[in-house]
């Protein structure tokens, strides 16, 4: 099976590298000319924001920050402090503080949107945090524990925004989601908060959705992904939506969306617990397309990680026999080596919103990690799938654009790399014959 990368000789590779310092372009696309934007119905949801607050502060936001309001990320209102608005620069994601009036939060202020949550059928345990309505935007409470009933002390409103154009600028659109969905292929996708991954994942739900051939479920756990109604946002186009309601039930939801609802692609935001992670197995081992997000870095990161490490091969030490590890360059007895077969078969590494690496092959991804064998990648930018060398670094990766060409480039010709296991660096040090390189296992995805 040939990964979406692979192309005939010469087709489609531009700038092959002659030294070390060209970078190999895999594919080029056209990005949408109106590039990444908000989605339409984001301003009849900014004017749902806008009347929910204080009168006051709501028209000095809406008249003093003009075109700022395009990244208006927080209201935060605490009664005693004065109000503020958070805004995050789109491509940097810097956050600034302004302050939204001079006079501090009043009890008015709060009670308007502590009726908000009182009317509302919750039970005590759900949580302090609600959607508001027919919106992405979430209003998140600050109590004083100590008062009965518990005291509104305050009120986060984090604003919630749908946006298009992600996937056609970031890869070549509808064709390489449904190309993976239809080869069952379970994708994780990886990335610290804020980089946008539930931004993403509502994304590539309703660009599957609009598949005809394609059964899509969203299991919502927070009802982050389509917010906090009895019909889910627009935003996850015709896939259908099974909300979680409690977070820890999550699993639950997750069995109960393959055994019901007949799907062929579960879309899950944050894996986290064990029985999500047992739960995600036997979506994958139904041959349902698994696509989930996970808090995480690097893939590394998650491979070492306790709890989640056998979505991606996980790890375990190994204790080899004498003869074994006299064959190693290093002598080691005890060697880490990936413990399971991934439940993921590929991952993507949302690093920035412009930059994200593609992993085809989880697997050999791990063991090449363990083995402190460098290989290859995608990286994906706006309109362009380029190849990289990853590095295989202490818990982490490291990518190289330039380094593709079997050359290292100069700057990772020599380096000491400091590791998990110091194999690789005796290895150069001590051998002067050439290692042929570990032959890669034949199949990439599966
Ligand atoms: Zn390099």
């Amino acid at each position: 099976m040939s990964s979406p990368f692979q192309f005939g000789v010469g087709s489609n590779v531009v700038g092959a590298p002659q030294s070390g310092t060209s970078m190999r372009i895999l594919r080029e696309w056209m990005v949408p000319a109106e590039g990444v934007r908000e989605a339409d119905g984001t301003a009849q949801e900014m004017a749902v924001l806008f009347e929910r607050l204080p009168p006051e502060l709501s028209q000095h936001l809406q008249h003093h920050f003009g075109e700022r309001l395009k990244e208006l990320n927080e209201i935060y209102l605490q009664l005693g402090q004065l109000p503020e608005c958070i805004f995050e620069d789109n491509t940097s994601g810097k956050k600034k503080r302004e302050l939204l009036s001079q006079e501090p939060c009043s009890q008015g202020h709060i009670d308007l949107f502590a009726d908000f949550f009182l009317s509302q059928q919750d039970s005590a345990e759900t949580t302090k945090r609600k959607g508001i309505s027919g919106t992405l935007h979430r209003v998140s409470l600050i109590t004083h524990p100590l008062y009965r009933p518990e005291k509104v002390l305050g009120v986060a409103v984090r604003v919630g925004r749908a946006l298009q154009g992600l996937l056609d600028t970031m890869t070549w659109g509808k064709q390489f989601w449904v190309d993976m969905a239809q080869k069952h292929q379970p994708l994780l996708l990886i990335g610290k908060p804020g980089v946008g991954k539930t931004t993403v994942l509502r994304e590539i739900a309703s660009t599957l959705a609009s598949d005809t051939s394609l059964n899509v479920v969203v299991i919502d756990k927070t009802c982050e992904i389509a917010g906090d109604g009895v019909t889910p946002h627009p935003a996850i186009g015709r896939s259908r939506w099974m909300p979680v309601g409690v977070a820890n039930l999550q699993h639950v939801i997750m069995r109960e969306a393959v055994e019901n609802q007949s799907p062929d692609v579960i879309i899950v935001d944050e894996i986290s617990t064990p029985l999500e992670v047992q739960a995600a197995r036997t979506i994958s081992q139904r041959g349902v397309q698994l696509i989930a997000t996970i808090h995480g870095v690097t893939l590394p990161e998650i491979i070492l990680d306790k709890e989640r490490g056998s979505l991606v091969g996980g790890v375990t030490s190994v204790t080899l026999s004498g003869q074994e590890a006299e064959r190693r360059a290093d002598k080691r007895k005890q060697v880490q080596k990936r413990n399971t077969e991934p439940v993921f078969t590929a991952a993507l590494e949302l690093r920035s919103r412009s930059s994200w690496i593609y992993h085809s092959n989880v697997k050999d991804a791990a063991d090449s990690y363990f083995e402190n064998e460098r290989f290859n990648a995608v990286e994906l930018c706006p309109g362009k799938a380029i190849d990289v060398k990853v590095i295989p670094m202490e818990g982490h990766f490291d990518y190289c654009r330039a380094c593709v060409g079997g050359v290292p480039c100069g700057l990772h010709k020599n380096t000491a790399v400091p590791h998990h296991n110091a194999a690789f660096q005796e290895a150069t040090n001590n051998h002067h014959h050439h290692q042929a390189p570990r032959r890669r296992k034949a199949g990439r995805g599966r």
